[in-house]
């Protein structure tokens, strides 16, 4: 018999009450070695991010699962503890409890395909394939490589899907600026195609974005630009600009809000592509735009700055593209 359990037997022979306190030691007896071994079983499958310079536990996963259809990786994420996998270099700065962590990477969704008529981005396709993708890049005449290429750098491009990019609705994103001035639309594995604006418009819920969709636009020319305090930070603002046979637009974002697009005035669009926008007009139809697109301030830049940001990257955007409407022409701008 153990010291413990003999004053308890003593105690009870004597016919008292055992006390508060052994009571409370006949509870430690009994389940603290069960609690304990608990605890250990489950922190030994538990994968946990761990932040030095917060000092803390972000990220705890308690189960990861690679999907084997889309179907099951759907059904899994109806769960509210569970959490669709991209690059998880956002996730793992996030500070949450995961149940099933769910792997897309099975899947082939890692593809970019291009045909005549349109790109279809696998959500699981990486920023750099985007950036290196050689018709991307010859449809936005280097604007979706302008957009990425100061985003961290190329190891986080390199595991940063487009999935994740899209699914996240970052208010900073380069990412969200360069689609949305594309007629581009997600697709969803439950709700189906959706334009990439309305997704964005819409309340974040558990399906899955499987692939991205860019339709290729006859006579498109676009343009990209963003403003950082320093190389590689996020965005103080971006914008891009496009044009294509049937209107343009002129795309705003890092507000710091999601991008915003505002189509152009037909007469803007006729000037751009006539090559005979003057400097002063893409000044006021930029100052014209500017003001229906809401902006705020935070550590990187004031609302008025991003006020004067919008006019600035408007302005250039807007002569830019004519530039490129010119050459398609053999013209040029003076
Ligand atoms: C330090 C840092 C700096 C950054 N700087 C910039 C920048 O300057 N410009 C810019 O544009 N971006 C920037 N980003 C964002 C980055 O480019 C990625 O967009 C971001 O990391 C998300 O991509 P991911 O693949 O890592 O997604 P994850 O972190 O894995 O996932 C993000 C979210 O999307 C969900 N998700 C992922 N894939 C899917 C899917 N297929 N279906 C449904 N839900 C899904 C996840 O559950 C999660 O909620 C930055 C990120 C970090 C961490």
């Amino acid at each position: 018999m153990t010291g413990l359990a003999r004053t308890i037997h003593t105690r009870a022979g004597t016919g008292r009450r055992p006390g508060r306190l052994s009571e409370l030691s006949l509870f430690l007896f009994l389940y603290i070695p069960s609690v304990l071994r608990y605890t250990f079983t489950v922190f030994e499958q538990t994968a946990v991010f761990w932040s030095p310079q917060r000092g803390y536990v972000m990220l705890k996963i308690k189960e990861y699962a690679r999907a084997e259809s889309l179907e099951q990786a759907y059904e899994w994420n109806q769960k509210k503890s569970s959490c669709v996998l991209g690059g998880m270099l956002w996730l793992k700065m996030s500070e949450r409890n995961v149940g099933k962590a769910i792997d897309l990477s099975g899947l082939g969704l890692d593809q970019i395909r291009e045909d005549g008529e349109e790109f279809r981005i696998g959500c699981m396709a990486t920023l750099r394939q985007m950036e290196r993708h050689e018709g991307l890049n010859r449809y936005t005449e280097g604007a979706v490589r302008a957009a990425l290429a100061d985003i961290v750098g190329v190891q986080f491009r390199n595991l940063a899907t487009a999935g994740g990019s899209v699914f996240g609705r970052f208010g900073f994103s380069d990412v969200l600026t360069v689609l949305l001035a594309m007629d581009t639309s997600v697709i969803l594995y439950h709700r189906g195609e959706i334009p990439l604006e309305e997704f964005m418009a819409g309340k974040r819920d558990r399906d899955i974005l499987t692939e991205i969709r860019i339709r290729k636009q006859p006579g498109f020319h676009m343009v990209y630009q963003a403003h950082r305090n320093s190389r590689t930070d996020f965005p103080v603002l971006n914008a891009a600009a496009a044009l294509d046979a049937a209107g343009g637009k002129l795309v705003f974002g890092a507000r710091p809000l999601p991008a915003m697009a505002l189509p152009l005035e037909e007469k803007l669009t006729k000037q751009l592509r006539g090559g005979n926008l003057t400097e002063k007009e893409a000044a006021e139809a930029a100052e014209r735009t500017a003001e229906q697109v809401p902006v705020g301030g935070n550590m990187r830049g004031s609302a008025g700055y991003r006020r004067h940001l919008t006019r600035v990257l408007g302005r250039r955007s807007l002569l830019e593209l004519q530039k490129l409407a010119a050459a398609e022409k053999g013209g040029t701008v003076s």
